[in-house]
């Protein structure tokens, strides 16, 4: 059986206009998407990842590369490529004068569902948007219209779902209902996800497997437990409680001052203890006025499979 999406030496540059020169958002990248998984695509600002994601949707045309959806040529078999496939864009892009019933019947008009076959009102149960159904969409609010385009995404019933930063600025409560809602698909109407996000979190608890793309290239892919493996980095900022003159030292620990006199201690879970880190600051004989460790989050990630340097100490 093929891969949910298949794409090999896919390429993209932007022409550029005016002054602006052209732009090679993907350089190349070939990626292999399992069915019923659900794959985190991840990249910081700029990486590339819409610029995918909307070649997969059919919104932005390809420079040069294949692109295969369910098995289906995105050149060769159009019409079953673009069936196949559903997607929830970054931009909150509606139509200000349709309602959200009309939005969905629109929607699956232009995939040429058949009336029977429609489900807009399931559609809006599921996305507790029934009460809204006929308001006008520039009544709605963020979370509502992310809602809807989740829906419009859904109304041809594609083997393939995917999510564009789906909850990039959204509150705790949508987010949570993005999610359900997405595990539910996944597990019970065995849709394949792809979705792309920045934090690494959310990325951790959803997906099954990860890409991680910057600059337009492909740089890491795997399960998400051995990513995880990779990422083990953590940081310890301690506060002294006076000027340091002795650096706490030890093996695999990354020890710098930031500015305002707090230490930044890098270390690897996997291998050190934060009692470790903690002895090593007792004994350089520093009294700790005040602690805090922080997760690698998906810059430090970056930082570290790119070789590009060195993260700084957030917050
Ligand atoms: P991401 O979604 O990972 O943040 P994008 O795919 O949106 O990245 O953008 C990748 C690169 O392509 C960026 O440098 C961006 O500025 C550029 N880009 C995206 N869309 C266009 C466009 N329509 N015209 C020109 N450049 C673009
Ligand atoms: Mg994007």
């Amino acid at each position: 059986m093929s891969d949910a999406i298949e794409i090999k030496g896919l390429k993209k540059t932007y022409a550029g206009s005016g002054k602006a020169a052209p732009k090679e958002a993907l350089k190349g990248i070939d990626l292999s998407i399992p069915r019923g998984s659900v794959f985190g695509l991840l990249g910081p600002n700029g990486a590339g990842k819409s610029t995918l994601i909307n070649i997969l949707a059919g919104l932005v045309v390809k420079t040069e590369g294949s692109v295969k959806i369910w098995g289906w040529d995105q050149d060769v078999n159009p019409r079953q490529s673009r069936a196949s496939i559903g997607v929830m864009p970054q931009e909150l892009n509606l139509d200000p004068f349709f309602t959200p019933r009309a939005a969905l019947e629109v929607q699956a008009g232009l995939y040429g569902v058949p009336r029977a076959q429609r489900r807009s009102d399931e559609l809006l149960e599921m996305l507790g948007l029934a009460d809204k159904a006929h308001a006008y969409a520039r009544t709605l609010s963020g979370g509502m219209r992310r809602r809807l385009l989740l829906g419009k995404a859904l109304v041809h019933n594609p083997h393939i779902l995917v999510l564009d930063e789906p909850t990039a600025g959204v509150d705790i409560g949508l987010r949570q209902m993005l999610w359900d809602n997405v595990r539910r698909l996944n597990q019970e109407e065995g849709k394949t996800i792809i979705l792309t996000t920045h934090y690494l979190e959310e990325a951790e608890e959803m997906c099954d497997q990860i890409a991680i793309i910057n600059q337009g290239e492909k740089i890491a892919q795997d399960t998400t437990a051995n990513m995880l493996g990779r990422l083990d980095a953590k940081a310890m900022v301690i506060v002294p409680d006076h000027d340091v003159t002795t650096m706490p030292q030890g093996e695999g620990l990354d020890v710098s001052r930031r500015d305002d006199g707090a230490l930044v201690i890098r270390y690897r879970s996997n291998t050190t203890t934060a009692d470790r880190v903690l002895g090593a600051v007792r004994e350089a004989g520093i009294t700790i006025r005040d602690v805090k460790t922080e997760e690698a989050d998906l810059e430090d990630v970056f930082l570290e499979l790119t070789n590009t340097g060195r993260a700084h100490a957030r917050g």
